[in-house]
């Protein structure tokens, strides 16, 4: 079958690629005005290939542009001028938006079939979401939003928690906070809601503010409530809020219960009275293993771990590595969390991280690297709609990855650990799952009752963390008992309903983990595969693609759990 994206494919090429050779001009208001002028004017002569070409150069450069900024701010949210260029890009951004959503209304209007020709079918019924989204009359709206997240993530970031004799940030509290010795994981769990609860108002405020903006937003646009306008805005074309509430019910009557009984042996196994919220973390009862190394060490076994597991990885991790496209280590001002974020015109991704000596540091390699390596298989594929698939499908790249490596695991934590590593990632991903849908079945309450009180919100929080998430004990940590552990959930603020696609991804994950028990070889070149077809298909359709049951299909959930419980048993 010939190709039929030839004509407009930008190919882009990347030897020898440096992180410090990436570039983008800074748009302004003007600037933008004229590139799509210019596009316009293309469309008006009916040359619409070269229209369509010009305007994904344009959205590249923007997006590389945006990229960078973000990048610069999160890597040190106290550098005044990273904060005003950050400012200056939420400002641009919904003017950005504005014109392409004018544009994606423009091609929609033209004959539909020359468009596809060029773009690929699915770019279409993206921007037929896309367009619903947005109108000038949320222009501030956006804006506003956009400042309220930075405001959090800069909340977030200024922690200074006490704990073991020291002060250290959110990202830097981790390995306490799974520490073998008890009482240092319980001070790190009073540390942590210390900090949210001296700073209660502040994030109840700002939420307050996010949840009225955003409800505003969609019924400036004809929604009812956020709910619709949220999962319009994570592009999903393929499932609705009703797919998700029954896949929900799943997880409470399917995993739930078998986490509680993993808990409670766990309690037993250590003889404690009570396991409190402080012990979940301590997966592992000799003490969750650690990686093996620190930064430079780590990063040369994963180039033998990638090598081991097919050669398209290996090269790629050179390329980055090389190129300087990581940065990895924990400073006192860096933003906390992961991510992988990529430049758009260069074809290259970059990999942000905070290292802390425990396990999530080996998360990079096998997670980060996931989304990354995607991303950069992805990039000659015929548009810019198809860089990235939409979140619940990118993490499926990012999760299989932490399973496919599973049998090189041995390179990052030593041979003696390698078991036990394996035993604790299985065992934190089934955890994971009840906890990843109380968070979406949360944002779903939250955004129905918009006018809820912060009081009532933390006790909507409270009462879905019993029913998901029964075992969880508090003690006297008053600020987390009352129900604000949602507040340290960066996605509940900054990306409403993205939480659930962890979950949905991670049951393809585990497909992907079974297969791999059967034909390691023949896994992973499904997985490579898939990687490549980046963002060119709805969800349920690269699933399927990829030989994997939807989660949303009967019986799907339940087979992976069954593997699960009985490798653990
Ligand atoms: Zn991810």
């Amino acid at each position: 079958m010939g190709h039929p994206f030839a004509h407009t494919r930008q190919t882009v090429d990347t030897p020898g690629m440096k992180f410090s050779d990436i570039t983008a001009p800074t748009p302004t208001t003007e600037s933008l005005a004229a590139a799509y002028a210019q596009i316009n004017a293309e469309l008006d002569a009916g040359a619409l290939k070269t229209a369509i070409a010009a305007w994904d150069t344009l959205r590249r450069s923007v997006e590389t542009w945006s990229a960078l900024v973000h990048l610069r701010f999160e890597q040190d949210t106290a550098n005044a001028e990273a904060k005003a260029a950050r400012d200056y890009a939420d400002e641009l951004n919904p003017v950005a938006t504005s014109h392409e959503i004018a544009l994606k209304r423009r091609l929609l209007a033209l004959d539909r079939q020359a468009v596809a020709a060029i773009t690929g079918n699915h770019a279409l019924r993206l921007w037929e979401t896309d367009v619903t989204t947005f109108e000038p009359v949320i222009q501030g709206d956006l804006e506003q939003e956009a400042k309220l997240t930075a405001k959090y993530t800069e909340l977030l970031s200024s922690a200074k928690i006490p704990v073991a004799g020291e002060i250290v940030n959110l990202s830097g509290l981790a390995p306490f906070a799974q520490s073998l010795d008890r009482p240092t994981r319980e001070a790190a769990m009073r540390g942590l809601w210390g900090f949210f609860a001296a700073n209660g108002a502040a994030f109840d405020d700002i939420f307050d503010e996010l949840v009225k903006r955003r409800h505003g937003m969609a019924q400036k646009l004809g929604f009812e409530t956020y709910i619709e306008l949220g999962y319009r805005r994570m592009r999903r074309v393929d499932y609705g809020a009703t797919d998700v509430a029954r896949y929900r019910d799943q997880i409470h009557t399917h995993v739930t219960p078998l986490v509680g009984k993993i808990m409670e042996a766990r309690r037993k196994a250590h003889g404690w009275e009570k396991l409190y919220a402080w012990d979940e973390a301590l997966t592992d009862p000799l003490g969750n293993p650690k990686p093996a190394g620190g930064e430079t060490y780590l990063t040369a076994q994963a180039q033998k771990m990638f090598a081991n597991m097919a050669p398209e990885l290996a090269d790629f991790f050179e390329t980055m590595t090389q190129g300087g496209f990581l940065d990895l280590d924990n400073r006192p001002t860096k933003a906390p969390g992961g991510f992988c974020t990529s430049f758009a015109n260069a074809g290259m991704p970059y990999i942000f991280a905070n290292f802390n000596g425990t396990h999530h540091d080996i998360d990079v390699f096998t997670h980060e690297m996931g989304h990354a390596f995607q991303n950069f298989r992805s990039k000659n594929l015929p548009g810019f709609d198809y860089l990235w698939p939409t979140m619940e499908s990118a993490e499926i790249h990012s999760m299989s990855l932490e399973v496919l490596a599973f049998p090189q695991i041995a390179l990052m934590v030593g041979d003696a650990a390698a078991d036990r590593y394996r035993r604790m990632h299985l065992i934190e991903s089934l955890a994971f799952l009840p906890y990843g849908v109380c968070v979406d079945h949360f944002q779903h309450e939250i955004y129905a009752n918009p006018q809820a009180t912060p009081a009532q919100r933390h006790e909507i929080w409270k009462r879905l963390e019993r029913k998901y998430l029964p075992w969880r004990d508090f003690g006297d940590v008053e600020y987390a008992a009352k129900g604000g552990y949602w507040q340290k959930q960066m996605h509940i603020y900054g990306s409403p309903f993205y939480y659930i696609d962890y979950t949905l991804a991670l049951c393809c994950a585990l497909q992907f983990w079974v297969k791999s028990r059967q034909n390691y070889a023949a896994a992973m070149r499904d997985y490579v595969v898939l990687c490549g077809r980046g963002g060119q298909a709805p969800f349920q359709a690269l699933v399927a693609s990829a030989g994997l049951i939807s989660p949303f299909a009967p019986g799907a959930l339940e087979a992976v759990v069954a593997d699960a419980e009985a490798v653990l048993a």
